[in-house]
């Protein structure tokens, strides 16, 4: 049941700005532990975009109720279908037959994959063609719990929005409890990029991706572009990807998870000698490329 009270308000926000300023990706993956918050919050936002009442979204005029009810001929949903466990490329080729119409009522079409895990390796596939030419307006919302087990290509095609699972207050404690000031914590601001391209160098990392060297030279040019405390940043990624590895390591994957801490360490001997940010995250990029 679709409930647009129970939404990632922040993640709902970052959507909401986008809409406002008509800067809408074409495609987004929503990555969130509870996947039910993340296809509200699509949902929220299609109806945001939609709405015909004051108060948008209201959930109760007609134009939401009808996209709430999935009755709306501009919002396509692709799930998990009964006894069947994969989502099936026979799904995604309707998508790209929908893909060919224009948008019967408002500007855009929407498509929602939820569950986009579950989707078969021809249906990816599929899915990636569809991706790459965006030649309707359309925006598609790939739903899932686990970075991971979406195929990086699909990955590199879509926008990706981490729900966040602290509370601001917890991140403060753990970032002091790495070693972070209160000056340094301070200058930490709107980190939701940096956090995603953390993120996703750290899949990248686990996945022996060559793509891995690029997004070290992005994620350096991405702390390099904030307006103050470089250094700060730069103990800010080294922090969230041991938070990663740790995490890692809690779910059970131990050599990886803790060959990764080590180089860690090692990075933390090359800081103290003064190796350069960029230069340590290629000497990761580097080595886990094997
Ligand atoms: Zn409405």
């Amino acid at each position: 049941m679709l409930d647009l009270n129970k939404i990632g308000s922040a993640e709902a926000g970052q959507l909401q700005q986008a809409q406002d300023r008509g800067q809408l990706s074409h495609a987004y993956l929503l990555l969130a532990g509870d996947e039910a918050e993340a296809l509200n919050t699509a949902y929220w936002l299609i109806c945001y975009a939609n709405c015909e009442g004051e108060n948008k979204p209201d959930g109760t005029c007609p134009a939401c109720q009808r996209i709430l009810s999935g009755n709306h001929p501009d919002v396509m949903l692709i799930d998990t279908e009964e006894n069947r466990q994969t989502i099936a490329i026979d799904q995604v080729r309707t998508l790209k037959q929908e893909l060919a119409k224009s948008p019967a009522e408002g500007d855009r079409r929407y498509f929602v994959i939820n569950h986009a895990q579950k989707l078969t390796l021809p249906a990816a596939n599929a899915l990636l063609n569809l991706l790459e030419e965006p030649v309707a307006p359309v925006v598609t919302f790939l739903i899932a719990s686990n970075g991971g087990q979406i195929l990086p290509t699909i990955r590199s095609r879509t926008q990706i929005i981490n729900f966040s699972q602290q509370p601001a207050s917890s991140r403060e404690s753990l970032l002091l409890e790495n070693g972070m000031t209160q000056a340094e914590v301070d200058q930490i601001k709107d980190s939701s990029q940096v956090d995603q391209a953390v993120k996703y160098f750290y899949q990248e990392l686990q996945e022996h991706d060559p793509l891995a060297i690029v997004s070290a030279h992005q994620l350096a040019a991405l702390v390099k572009k904030q307006k103050q405390g470089t250094k700060a940043w730069e103990k800010y990624v080294w922090i969230l990807l041991k938070k990663w590895a740790e995490k890692e390591l809690t779910a059970g994957n131990v050599q990886q998870a803790a060959a990764f801490l080590a180089d860690l360490l090692q990075i933390d001997q090359m800081r103290q000698s003064n190796v350069g940010f960029l230069n340590n995250l290629d000497y990761l990029a580097l080595k886990w490329q094997q």
